[in-house]
């Protein structure tokens, strides 16, 4: 193990010991994971709630994702504009729909997984709308391949502590924590980002008296031990 996987380790370690999700990981599966794909496409620029909104209402007016390819781009954006940008994401679907139907002969995913995780994931990337971190998330939730998706939270921990140089991008992080971080760690390591940075290296005014990163943190006060800057 390399000085950057060790100090990476570190911190995932002082983050496990807060929020304990390695230990007890949430369980993000979908039965499909094309509803893993639609919903993560959903939940571009909107909030859980909105997010979860959009999908059950989906799902009240169109119970199948064949009733979903065969609606009217009208009635679908209806049914998701709680979720925002609905006529962009409504024809995101269908296209999507349409793609996967020709591909593999039904609506569904399942036999991404075939493809392993780089094949899976240039599949995903390739579809209308779906980029890294959705791709990352379908891969990681419903295929349970190994990918580290970086949401904002993630991306300025990462940043903050110095695992990346400031500007790094997303998908930059997300390439360094899938070399840096051991398969098994990704999820609980995910979600224990997530947690840490909702609740004390939030965006405005982190907490980094009672931070536990703080001595592996180059944006902490005077006397973090910044090992990780790069
Ligand atoms: S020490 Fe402060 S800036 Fe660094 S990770 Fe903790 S809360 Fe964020």
């Amino acid at each position: 193990m390399g000085p950057l996987a060790r100090w990476t380790a570190s911190m995932l370690d002082r983050l496990e010991d807060l929020y304990h999700n390695e230990a007890n990981p949430p369980d993000l599966k979908h039965g499909e994971p094309l509803d893993g794909l639609i919903l993560t496409v959903l939940s571009q620029n909107t909030n859980d709630r909105n997010r979860d909104t959009a999908f059950g209402r989906l799902k009240a007016r169109f119970p199948g994702w064949q009733d979903v390819a065969g609606a009217e781009a009208e009635a679908l954006t209806e049914a998701i504009r709680p979720a925002g940008l609905a006529p962009t994401k409504a024809r995101r679907i269908l296209t999507i729909l349409e793609t996967i139907r020709r591909d593999f002969g039904e609506y569904s995913i399942l036999r991404l997984k075939e493809r392993g995780r780089d094949g899976a994931r240039d599949y995903l990337t390739a579809l209308p709308g779906v980029g890294a971190k959705t791709a990352a998330c379908v891969l990681l939730f419903d295929l349970e391949l190994p990918a580290f998706p970086v949401d904002t939270h993630i991306g300025r921990i990462c940043r903050r502590v110095g695992f990346v140089p400031p500007k790094a991008p997303a998908e930059a992080i997300s390439v360094l924590l899938e070399r840096e971080v051991p398969p098994g760690r990704y999820l609980g390591g995910h979600v224990n980002l997530i947690d840490h940075g909702r609740a004390v290296c939030r965006a405005r005014s982190p907490l980094c008296g009672s931070c536990p990163l703080t001595k592996l943190c180059a944006a902490a006060a005077p006397g973090s031990e910044d090992a990780g800057r790069r």
